[in-house]
């Protein structure tokens, strides 16, 4: 077990060998790798960086005494409630709360949906109501707070069963959920129908568009097909968006909106049977870094609708030649019929492709994939990081499919996180 030394170290050494320690993480600003860091580009950067340092060591426990975090939070939490048309809705404008990540926004959805469950209807035994692609942090959540979870199995496109979903609602639901789009293929629940089922039994309905939040509003802009999912549709609760993912800001932070204020109550903790005093926490954290908050704000500032516009017209074009690019090779396919920026590659049956050892021989040539099973397939994660590199990777692709055609490899994990 290392201690730490007795005697500090001078700053120069201690950033060099942080610099040192980075060799071998994943090199994402040469665009190739699909997932896990967004790139808006040189200028985004800059005011990211910019804010970073002006709120580094700034505290949003406290917002009485960081009233610029609270303005912030209110500024960006109003900015995507406006895009996700929070603002039209007649029990007035849509709030809510700036949280560390889609899995802390998800968290609050689940506990406001149980706590006015409790609250409102005498549930007593509160129960959730998923399909088998709705993200981990869900599964997470009953486990956190004490849920049944009933997980429905998709249609062949991967889409949520809706059908099958209204089998396992009863009476204990206090939530159903539906994903705009959802993370493992990339497709799009029907959240009309999801949100109608939920209020035929007066429960919740989250939508979780943490990857979606900051994409299909400038698809919509764009012209593409977005079926109905935000604060328009009827009976949507809550929606999570990320903007340390499309939205491109720093990691750290996205949104949790809950479509009126009675709503929001349900997921704020206030106490006073302590000796500290009067204390209120809106969201899972205590002390709270207004880092992530200032970049948030100084980076959808920066980018405006237009900046995302842009950006979300060419995560398009990256993917849509990705996607028509896998299909024309022989042996591999994608897994359905996602219309926005993820996609999930598979082998053909009986191709003697295994895309596990696929992605190792892409890996080799510096791409990088998320694996996921069942059936095993490589996760990309396409954004405005990948642009300019598409060609060059469906040449690689092909390269690596002739390469490793019948052969295997013995590893068949799919770890999509941290275990220590
Ligand atoms: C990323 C993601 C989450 C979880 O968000 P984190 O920021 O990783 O905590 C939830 N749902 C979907 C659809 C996601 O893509």
């Amino acid at each position: 077990m290392a201690e730490l030394g007795k005697q500090g170290r001078p700053v120069d050494e201690v950033i060099a060998e942080l610099t040192d320690k980075r060799a071998n993480d994943v090199k994402w600003s040469d665009g190739k790798t699909f997932g896990m860091v967004y790139d808006g580009g040189p200028s985004v950067h800059e005011v990211a960086e910019q804010a970073a340092r002006l709120y580094l060591h700034e505290n949003a426990l406290n917002t009485q005494a960081f009233p610029s975090l609270a303005a912030i939070q209110r500024e960006v939490v109003g900015w995507t409630s406006s895009l996700l048309h929070g603002d039209l809705l007649e029990e007035g404008a849509a709030s809510g709360f700036l949280t560390s990540g889609g899995t802390e926004s998800i968290l609050c959805g689940v506990l406001a949906a149980r706590e006015r469950g409790t609250t409102e209807r005498g549930v007593t035994e509160p129960e959730m109501v998923v399909a088998e692609t709705a993200h981990a942090a869900f599964h997470k959540a009953a486990h956190n707070f004490g849920l049944k979870i009933r997980v429905a199995a998709v249609r062949n496109d991967y889409t949520a069963d809706v059908d099958a979903m209204a089998a396992l609602v009863n009476d204990n639901t206090v939530l159903v959920v539906g994903s705009a789009p959802q993370y493992p293929q990339g497709v799009q629940d029907d959240i009309a129908a999801i949100a109608q089922l939920a209020m035929s039994v007066d429960a919740n309905c989250h939508v979780d568009a943490c990857m979606g939040g900051f994409v299909l509003p400038f698809a919509e802009r764009l012209g593409r097909d977005v079926q109905p999912w935000d604060f328009r549709v009827p009976g949507v609760t809550t929606i999570s968006a990320d903007i340390h993912k499309l939205g491109y800001a720093p990691k750290g932070v996205s949104v949790i909106l809950h479509r009126s204020k009675q709503s929001r109550q349900y997921q704020t903790f206030v106490f006073d049977g302590w000796l500290g005093g009067f204390y209120a926490s809106p969201n899972m954290q205590g002390t709270r870094s207004g880092l992530p908050m200032a970049c948030a704000w100084a980076v959808m500032q920066h980018l405006g609708i237009d900046g995302y516009v842009d950006l979300t017209r060419q995560t398009m074009i990256n993917a849509d030649r990705m996607r028509a690019g896998i299909m024309g090779i022989d042996g591999i396919r994608v897994l359905g019929d996602g219309q926005f920026h993820l996609i999930a590659m598979a082998a053909e049956p009986d191709s003697g492709i295994d895309v596990f050892a696929l992605g190792d021989a892409l890996m080799k040539r510096g791409w990088y994939h998320d694996r996921q099973a069942p059936p095993d397939n490589l996760h990309s994660t396409v954004s405005n990081t990948n642009t300019g590199v598409i060609d060059d990777y469906l040449t690689d692709l092909e390269t690596c499919v002739a390469e490793i055609r019948g052969t295997t490899t013995d590893d068949r994990s799919t770890t999509y996180a941290t275990l220590e």
